[in-house]
């Protein structure tokens, strides 16, 4: 007997959703509320995701924007975004416990940005202007020591005082195509400047864009779970589009644009790095109340990365 639903191939790309640094930023969000006892506060979101976020919330943790919101003899936990050097700098001198959730990704291009400017080098960070992880990084250097390219368009516009001694770095969640085509023309403008030691866009990012490009040309239509201001989420719908998928970044099922889906063959699905892979499921039983939905993972290989927890939590 047929269900009567048009059939519908949902192609899950892989890997997708969680890394190994939001994994890690909720675990210690986890571990600070049983260790001591909610409130635990959190500044800035811990990872973009409004799911984890209202989880966290029920657990005992508080969202806050800045360390003063934060109250005397309660502890902090900054996102895994990272953080610049005055936030922790402040939280000591008011004598908060604090706990650093920071990817340890994001970590090594902050000690690259260090050591490059210790070795009196300009920095050109490509990124984008306001994300968290950007004014994280900025925070680690002296103002001015670091200037900001978003496009190649940037790279035409920006006068470093000293071309001959440039170093560039990026953010961890970008475009790997588009940072490709920055690092190229600031290698043909500026030729002797100095590239980092290994890549700084993470292996989650481009694991799950490179997962992306596999699929999509299987697929008429691209759902990407993942909230509007997280970088890599927005990254894979862009591979996507790239790639002439109609793609849609939705944080849950109920966002689904069911005029705007129609009535394809084959559906691609993926969720970046902030999502968990319930809203994966939540989605995938949302689209089988209306199609017979034969589900397939793209071929991958798996992702075996781990990070290691502050000491003081698992001591
Ligand atoms: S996306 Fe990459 S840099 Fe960001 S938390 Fe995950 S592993 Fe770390």
């Amino acid at each position: 007997m047929t269900s009567g639903k048009p059939p519908l191939h949902l192609l899950i790309a892989a890997p997708r959703g969680f890394c190994a640094g939001v994994d890690r930023a909720i675990k210690i969000v986890e571990l600070a509320i049983e260790r001591f006892g909610p409130p635990v506060y959190v500044r800035h979101e811990i990872v973009h995701n409004r799911f984890v976020v209202d989880r966290l919330r029920g657990l005992g943790a508080v969202f806050v924007k800045e360390l003063d919101e934060v109250p005397d003899g309660r502890p902090v936990v900054f996102s895994a975004h990272g953080v610049p050097k005055v936030v922790p700098a402040a939280a000591e001198a008011r004598g908060l416990d604090y706990l650093d959730a920071t990817c340890p990704l994001v970590s090594k291009v902050h000690r690259q940005a260090e050591r490059l400017i210790d070795a009196g080098r300009h920095i050109i960070f490509i990124g984008h202007a306001g994300h968290p992880e950007v004014v994280g990084t900025f925070g680690q250097v002296p103002a001015g020591s670091m200037t900001l390219v978003e496009t190649v368009e940037d790279v035409a516009l920006i006068d470093p005082a000293d071309p001959a001694n440039l170093s560039f770095l990026t953010q961890t969640t970008l475009s790997v195509d588009d940072t490709a085509a920055i690092v190229e023309a600031l290698q043909a403008r500026f030729p002797a400047i100095l590239a980092p030691r290994s890549e700084d866009i993470c292996y989650a990012t481009s694991n799950r864009q490179a997962a992306v490009k596999a699929i999509a040309p299987h697929c008429d239509r691209m759902l990407i779970i993942g909230a509007p201001n997280s970088s890599n989420s927005l990254r894979l719908a862009e591979v996507a589009e790239r790639q002439g998928v109609p793609a849609r970044l939705i944080q849950r099922a109920a966002e689904i644009d069911w005029d705007w889906l129609g009535e394809p063959t084959t559906v691609g699905l993926t969720a970046g790095a902030s999502a968990p892979e319930v809203l994966v499921r939540e989605v995938v039983e949302v689209l089988a109340e209306r199609f017979e939905v034969r589900e397939e993972i793209g071929e991958h290989e798996p992702e075996r990365m781990t990070f290691k927890l502050p000491r003081e939590l698992v001591a």
